[in-house]
């Protein structure tokens, strides 16, 4: 039995949002430049750069890439033969209050959703997802920062298995195209297939923080992201909304076995400040 602190749990979380909200991964940056060479249209090539130099002063100077700081999701994947000292969830908490004070980021959490709608002030709660992992002694944390302009943007829908493959790929579209330049374009778009309709939910967002320009091991399913990507590309939202080929930088499906009688599709659309960071104890 491996013993971990909480402290040095409200550590690692502290240090992983603070380097999310200030540092966008290298495979998203190289993914906007490349887009940046292939975009002709003038209002679309100025918004990249615009991202880009955005990227730059943020990381030069330890700055939130947004002002829209999001609310705090956590993935935790705790090893079975790992004894925390300490309250875990009370650590994860306190960690991401930490941040928020420390990093001077904003405060975008109301204790009630629909009357009172009261600031926390601190970006309480954070929300935790929690899975054991058997004969592992290691604690592994991955902190997704997500900001509502794309939040709002995204679907789920239950279909029935008769919907097949375009079912799929049309409510896929169909949920790029309504959004339009709302998600600050260019998206990442994580898709969930199966489960439940929380389980379709919550992998459509672990599949956001898939490394862009990775390729899906399931032939099948490596096919339809492209296919996908394609056509939502060819929606000529562009960057920002200015019209232009990179509507979104990709497109990520994950899918977990679901009931004879369902289908649930997931649509979890990330704008380009897409924020994620990983680490272990
Ligand atoms: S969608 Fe992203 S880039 Fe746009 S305001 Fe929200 S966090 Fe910022």
């Amino acid at each position: 039995m491996r013993i971990i602190q909480a402290s040095e749990v409200e550590a690692l979380i502290k240090q992983l949002i603070l380097d999310a909200e200030f540092n966008i991964g290298d495979d998203i940056r190289s993914a906007l430049q490349t887009a940046l060479l292939r975009e002709t249209t003038a209002p679309a090539r100025l918004a990249l750069e615009q991202i880009l130099e955005n990227q730059r002063i943020a990381a030069s100077e330890q700055t939130p890439l947004c002002q829209d700081t999001g609310m705090i999701v956590v993935f935790a994947y705790l090893g079975q033969d790992v004894h925390i000292d300490g309250g875990f969830e009370e650590a994860i908490q306190s960690g991401a209050r930490s941040a928020f004070h420390e990093g001077y980021l904003r405060a975008s959490v109301v204790a009630d959703p629909l009357f009172d709608r009261i600031n926390t002030r601190d970006n309480s709660p954070a929300i935790i997802h929690l899975r054991l992992l058997p004969d592992d002694d290691n604690l592994r944390l991955l902190v997704i920062p997500k900001g509502f302009g794309s939040e709002n943007m995204s679907a789920i829908r239950m279909f029935p298995p008769s919907a097949g493959r375009d079912g799929v790929v049309d409510f896929i579209v169909d949920t790029v195209r309504r959004a339009g330049s709302k998600p600050c374009p260019p998206t990442i778009i994580g898709v969930g297939i199966g489960g439940t309709f929380e389980q379709c939910a919550q992998i459509a967002k672990l599949a956001t923080a898939r490394r862009v320009g990775s390729i899906n091991p399931d032939e099948r399913y490596a096919a339809l992201e492209s296919e996908c990507l394609e056509r939502v590309n060819a929606l000529g939202i562009g960057p920002a909304g200015y019209g232009g080929i990179t509507t979104a930088l990709a497109v990520h499906i994950s899918c977990v076995p679901t009931h004879i009688a369902g289908m649930p599709v997931a649509v979890n659309i990330v704008c380009h400040a897409s924020r994620h960071s990983e680490g272990s104890l």
